[in-house]
């Protein structure tokens, strides 16, 4: 996936931050250097150089606090700019110790932060600071004591965070902390970007209706056309998406346009194919979920019972209780429910009567399996028996094949999708297929 440069620059004298500003980003220093320093009056004290590598800036937004000191580019810097809510966000979503401990440093950062500059003004004497210091040492002297003992906590602070250090050598724990932030913070920008250049576009994949292949119905699946021109498929990005947190605002945006698809539809055909929308388990995430769904299939204007949500096994593996509530707020909505992919991972019969499905999608893996192994065949007859018992329908999804079609057809399965039928196609192509 070619990810945008999003990188800012700073020619050499200018300002990334100075004391007092808000704190809207942290920065990961990517070439030249920056000089960090107070401040007071006519004196400068520098507390610090960085270079490549290094992070700055990320105690104020930490803590949200204006800036404590001044960062100027030593020369032509290139930098990667944290957004605060990015920071804010993976705060929120951290274990309680780990906010507890992060806490812990930020006040003890900010207590001997506002003691060095105490010292740096005359105010504190240096004993109160450092309690062993000899009084007779020089003014220069007394300070480098401190800011000795500021940089060893902020070396501290590193290591135990596992953090780029504050100064060079640190060991491959860090530099793989910085490479991975490097990479997810560019993945969410690079989506939030293509959300805002409108470089995601939904295609259609026909389900038809086995006995008459009617199209009955269609599931949006999402791609995006980068800004060079290249198609990248759902399975490289709605991984990073879902890493990024970014799947919740995509999500809405694919449930919306889905939704808009149907609705024409239903505009000019008396029985038009319903919409079916894959739904990601970070996506539950969201408390707000099912309300702001209902709300955008109000919006549209869409009749709720023509959309059905594909869920797959792994989000009521991973949280079944948080799962079953959503699903019957979801079922509730008068939207329908799928069980996707079903025969990959546990395939645990007890959601299928513990979870208001109306619908089990039987994966691909099973259906092209049917050639060749009996048992597959056998598996794929008892679970379309099975889903009807338990009042469900049936999709076979990834069908290539006229012999999948006669198989699927004598265990009496009710719908398909896959290329033998139509692989996922524009809105105009997928008009003309209903023609
Ligand atoms: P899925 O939900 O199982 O979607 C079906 C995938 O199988 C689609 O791939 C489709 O193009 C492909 N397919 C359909 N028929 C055939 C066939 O006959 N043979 C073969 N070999 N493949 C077939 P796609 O579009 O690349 O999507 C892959 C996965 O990405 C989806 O699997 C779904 O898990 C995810 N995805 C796609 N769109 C969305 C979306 O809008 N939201 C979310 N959360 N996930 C999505
Ligand atoms: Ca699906
Ligand atoms: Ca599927």
């Amino acid at each position: 996936m070619a990810l945008k440069d999003f990188s800012t620059y700073f020619d050499a004298g200018e300002f990334l931050f100075k004391e007092g500003d808000r704190a809207d980003f942290a920065y990961i220093i990517e070439s030249g250097s920056v000089e960090i320093s107070h401040q007071i009056g006519d004196r400068k004290l520098v507390l610090s150089k960085l270079g490549e590598g290094d992070v700055l800036g990320e105690m104020a937004v930490v803590d949200k606090q204006p800036r404590t000191a001044n960062a100027i580019a030593l020369e032509p810097t290139r930098t990667l700019e944290i957004p605060i809510d990015y920071i804010s966000e993976k705060i929120q979503d951290a274990d309680p110790t780990v906010r507890m401990i992060l806490r812990l440093i930020m006040y003890r950062y900010r207590d001997a932060d506002a003691r060095l500059r105490q010292v740096f003004d005359g105010i504190l004497p240096i004993d109160e600071v450092l309690p062993n210091a000899e009084s007779t040492i020089s003014s220069t002297g007394e300070l480098k004591s401190v800011m000795a003992q500021f940089l060893d906590m902020q070396q501290r602070i590193s290591t135990a965070v596992n953090m780029p250090a504050y100064q060079r050598g640190d060991g491959p724990g860090g530099e793989q902390t910085l490479l991975s932030t490097k990479i997810l913070v560019t993945q969410d920008k690079s989506i939030k970007s293509a959300l805002q250049d409108e470089e995601f576009h939904l295609c259609f994949q026909p389900i038809v209706e086995l006995t008459s292949e009617k199209i009955v119905g269609c599931e949006a699946l999402v791609r995006w056309t980068d800004s060079a021109g290249k198609m990248i498929m759902p399975t490289q990005f709605i991984p990073r998406a879902e890493s990024t947190g970014l799947i919740v605002e995509l999500g809405y945006w694919i449930t919306r346009k889905a939704c808009e698809f149907q609705f024409k539809l239903a505009c000019q055909y008396k029985d038009p194919p319903f919409v079916s929308i894959n739904l990601s388990g970070k996506q539950f995430e969201d408390k707000n979920l099912i309300n702001s769904l209902a709300d955008i299939m109000d919006d549209v204007g869409v009749v709720h019972d023509q959309v059905k949500f594909e869920i797959t096994e792994s989000l009521l593996m991973d949280n079944p209780e948080i799962a079953g509530d959503a699903l019957k707020r979801l079922k509730e909505t008068g939207a329908k429910l799928a069980i996707d992919d079903f025969g990959t991972g546990y395939s645990s019969f007890n959601y299928l009567h513990q979870f208001p499905f109306d619908t089990l999608k039987i994966d691909r893996s099973f259906v092209s399996a049917m050639s060749s192994n009996v048992k597959s065949n056998e598996i794929v007859k008892s679970l379309v028996h099975l889903s009807h018992d338990l009042g469900m329908d049936v999709v076979a999804e990834g069908i290539e094949t006229n012999f999948e079609v006669d198989m699927l057809l004598q265990h009496h399965t009710d719908y398909g999708q896959g290329f033998y039928f139509s692989k996922g196609v524009t809105e105009e192509e997928f008009i003309k297929l209903l023609k």
